[in-house]
């Protein structure tokens, strides 16, 4: 068994050169011996589970050098196995990554408190190297799959961590495919009864919904090579049921109000057949009013790029078709996953898209280093930098991210800490607002500045951001301490 994985896992690698090849093969042979003797609570071989976490890396479009270290992960945590063999084999770069994996898993099961202590390493570890979180999250994928075996107490616990932290986490790095896989795998062990009604109700929807797209699929096909457009490819997208209950949850569990359960999706060339694929489905079918969202031109927090559009496609019946580029596509599925870039020395480089995805990491480590008590940590981790995000323009066109219900204040000390310090006043979209306001995406945002404004205790109550709370307090200390 463990030799078809091996050949899956090398089928799947992008560029397979004779030296990844036996990267890889190195890699397995060592952590096959090193694991000889170990068993999961399956009763497998232990070796299956390095072995499936390589597999879901290369699934994920990473790299060799990180799929070879996924074959290694568990063998310095688990086995007699040491640094220097490691480093001795494979060198400084597949050590490092296997000791950032080690790390992240020393507090395992060690209760709450640990929780927030092995976040706070996470995070440290993402802003190291990116690609030691990606091995995680592909260790927690099979963990989370082969839950069963695990003693039912445990099994709840990691579960709903993993829908809390990891799935956001891939989220918020890009990586919309593993975020779907995390969280399927993780809803039946912490929502039981509502898993099996969602399963019930997208088998019989996804059916009906599937046989009203096939006539879509096929006028559209027509429609698309009329219009002399070549590499245009159609497919059907099912959502996920986790992420088809928490729409349900927003629509009171009324399926009759949810129309993307399938969807049919069409990946073209690039951004401009987009537009030209969007505007043939317009003169085809009558667009539902409101629902057509371009995620092109105004990208979701995470990167996400493609247009969504409804149409009305007969009897009342509605579909939804989301259109991307082969780019916007791979880049929605995988994420920073598939395009780190090394320098010389190996060592990943951030660089275009990446390099925005590393500016959140080391804002995050950054601040996360002066958050003392645990449960603030978490607290603030979840609000600050896992929940979404909006993005709002600066009068000169820059773009400055902030979280939901960020404010004027939040906006001013992402600037500057003297704009936040002088903020008077602020206009958005041309006009005034409370310095309180709650801020939307795609808001255009100016802060007015005067010499003599100040800081008051009052901004804390709405400020969102780490960083704008951080400032009016260090700002109210050295007040108080120049009064005295
Ligand atoms: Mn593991």
């Amino acid at each position: 068994m463990g030799n078809e994985i091996l050949e899956e896992i090398i089928s799947l690698i992008k560029e397979p050169t004779d030296e990844n090849i036996d990267l890889i093969k190195r890699a397995y042979n060592f952590a096959q011996k090193a694991h000889e003797e170990q068993k999961r609570f399956s009763g497998e071989p232990y070796i299956i589970h390095p072995l499936q976490v390589a597999k879901n890396l290369a699934e994920l479009k990473a790299d060799p050098i990180t799929i070879a270290a996924g074959l290694l992960h568990d063998t310095i945590e688990d086995t007699t196995v040491t640094k220097e063999d490691i480093k001795k084999e494979f060198g400084e770069n597949i050590l490092f990554l296997v000791l950032g994996v080690s790390k992240l898993g020393e507090l395992k099961y060690r209760g709450m408190k640990k929780h927030a202590e092995s976040l706070r390493r996470i995070l440290v570890a993402m802003a190291e190297d990116i690609r030691v979180i990606i091995i995680k999250l592909a260790d927690r994928l099979h963990n989370v799959r082969t839950l069963d075996y695990v003693p039912k107490q445990k099994r709840k616990r990691i579960a709903l961590e993993t829908l809390e932290i990891y799935a956001p986490l891939a989220n918020r790095l890009g990586m919309g495919k593993l975020k779907g896989l995390l969280e399927d795998a993780s809803f039946p062990y912490v929502y039981p009864e509502e898993y099996s009604k969602v399963v019930k109700l997208r088998k019989s929807r996804g059916k009906e919904s599937i046989k009203h797209l096939e006539k879509v699929y096929r006028l559209l096909e027509t429609k698309i090579a009329e219009a002399g457009m070549k590499s245009v490819h159609i497919e059907y997208r099912i959502k996920y049921l986790y992420s088809l209950y928490k729409k349900l949850l927003r629509y009171n569990m009324d399926i009759e109000k949810i129309f993307d359960i399938s969807a049919l999706r069409v990946i073209v060339d690039n951004m401009s057949d987009c537009y030209q694929v969007l505007g043939i489905i317009h003169s085809v079918w009558r667009p539902v009013p409101g629902r057509l969202k371009d995620y092109i031109a105004n990208p979701k927090p995470n990167g996400y790029q493609s247009i969504h559009t409804s149409i009305f496609i007969g009897d009342r019946h509605i579909a939804e078709i989301q259109i991307r580029s082969k780019e916007m596509h791979h880049e929605a599925e995988y994420g920073v996953a598939s395009h780190i870039i090394y320098d010389e020395s190996g060592k990943p480089r951030a660089g275009g898209k990446m390099a925005k995805k590393m500016t959140w990491i080391s804002e995050l480590v950054d601040w996360q280093k002066e958050v003392s008590h645990s449960g603030h940590f978490i607290k603030a981790l979840k609000n600050d930098f896992i929940q979404n995000r909006i993005f709002v323009f600066t009068p000169k066109g820059d773009v400055i991210e902030l979280p939901t219900d960020a404010t004027p204040i939040d906006f001013a000390y992402a600037i500057h800490s003297d704009i936040g310090n002088h903020a008077a006043g602020a206009r958005v979209n041309n006009k005034y607002v409370a310095l309180n306001h709650k801020l939307k995406n795609n808001d255009l945002v100016e802060i007015e500045k005067k010499k003599n404004s100040r800081p008051t205790r009052r901004w804390l109550n709405f400020a969102k951001t780490q960083t704008a709370k951080r400032h009016i307090k260090s700002y109210l200390q050295r007040d108080k301490e120049s009064k005295n």
